[in-house]
């Protein structure tokens, strides 16, 4: 029996892979400081845990609608409404298992083979994954290092054609943490409102900032009708494993995910979702604190590896990655990161795990502690006076 041919399409994700990898060696007795996987290290707020076992206790075990909790709905339109400056009801919310499906349900919704579908590049494995899955047409964008990581707005508008169905933005960025400019986010609405495309904007990381606060397209003239927007509460909340995400769209988008949803999922768990109306609506002063933490090692953490030999790191205004350029070690990323795992015993990820233009770059993970983000320096800075040309 042979699989089907899509699956040969269809990629894993690299800071799983590592971090199996990284688990063989602990269990062999190595030391080894993780930054591969993108999981806020702070516990699930109090209060959240509290109305999920409150939740069970009051029966929320059975189905729900498959769109989602009209009231978790209520909470995130509220929310979404208030943060972006925009208008949008419960009506244009759907509730899923976390942010990804938000990126698989509307490409199926949408996408016909070789339709063509623009995305950052370096940027979440998951996007080219899935378009190439669903034989649709992958068109990468570089992001450049000079400009923020923003897009090369010339090359997004040479990319930009007849064919373009979907355009994906994320920002906060995974993995470079660079913040889209309010400027650039015009400019590529100007590019978009006459089109007949959808743009899919990756706000996983909307709470997660340092300096100007990151535009919404949505908010733009002309865009909400073609925007969907994918927020959720994995990072802000510290939430990943509890799986639990939605995206805010045109009503006629709402009617396809929900078959969708009723025929992959049935419901987002129910009591999830209740203790999702208990994080949006309760104290947000864990987020805060969060944030506040993470500030504090991305300025100590960039600073200890902008003195590394070969290593440049530009301070991420978002999200809680350092994307460090290491083209003056005249090393590649992947063997580069590898060699960090197996002799340094720090775990991060080459970026060419997040498409070709990542070469040249690690991604590390701000999601460890300030002590270990420190000593994750120095072995690395060890290493590389050791092992420099
Ligand atoms: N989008 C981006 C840019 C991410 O980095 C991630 C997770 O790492 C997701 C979406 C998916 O989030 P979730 O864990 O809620 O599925």
């Amino acid at each position: 029996m042979k699989l089907a041919s899509r699956m040969s399409r269809i990629e894993s994700e690299s800071a799983f892979e590592v971090l199996v990898r990284a688990r063989e060696l602990e269990a062999a007795g190595r030391d080894i400081i993780h930054l591969e996987i993108g999981e806020p290290d702070f516990a699930t707020p109090r209060h959240i845990i509290e109305a999920a076992k409150q939740a069970l206790d009051d029966g929320w075990t059975k189905y729900g609608p498959p769109q989602g909790l009209p009231a978790l709905r209520e909470a995130i339109a509220a929310g979404v409404s208030r943060t972006r400056g925009i208008q949008v009801g419960p009506e244009h919310v759907c509730v899923v298992p976390g942010g990804k499906p938000m990126i698989f349900f509307p490409m199926l919704a949408l996408l016909e083979p070789g339709d063509e579908v623009i995305y950052p590049n370096p940027g979440f494995p998951t996007y080219e994954s899935m378009i190439r899955f669903i034989d649709a047409t992958p068109t990468p964008v570089p992001l450049v290092e000079e400009r923020g990581f923003s897009f090369d707005l010339d090359a997004f508008a040479r990319k930009l054609s007849d064919r373009t169905k979907l355009v994906i933005l994320n920002s906060p960025q995974n993995p470079t943490g660079g913040v889209i400019p309010a400027d650039d986010v015009r400019a590529i609405a100007d590019m978009l409102r006459e089109r007949d495309v959808i743009v899919l904007s990756d706000e996983i990381y909307s709470r997660i900032w340092f300096g100007e606060p990151p535009l919404s397209i949505a908010s733009l003239p002309g865009m909400l009708e073609k925007t969907i927007i994918l927020d959720g509460f994995s990072k802000t909340y510290s939430m990943t494993g509890w799986r639990l995400g939605y995206g805010v769209m045109p009503r006629w988008l709402v009617e396809a995910v929900n078959k969708l949803m009723v025929n992959s999922n049935s419901c987002t768990s129910s009591f999830t979702q209740r203790a999702g109306i208990a994080a949006l609506t309760g104290p947000q002063d864990d987020v805060s604190a969060m944030v506040c933490e993470f500030r504090r090692r991305r300025d100590a953490f960039c600073e200890a590896l902008n003195r590394v030999p070969g290593f440049r790191c530009r301070l991420p205004e978002g999200a809680f990655y350092a994307f460090a350029n290491i083209t003056g070690t005249g090393l590649k990323s992947k063997p580069l990161a590898g060699a960090l795992l197996e002799e340094a015993g720090v775990a991060a990820l080459g970026g060419t795990a997040f498409g070709e233009y990542g070469e040249g770059y690690l991604r590390f993970s701000m999601a460890n502690s300030y002590e270990n983000l420190m000593r994750a320096a120095q072995r690395i800075g060890e290493f590389m006076r050791l092992n420099c040309r």
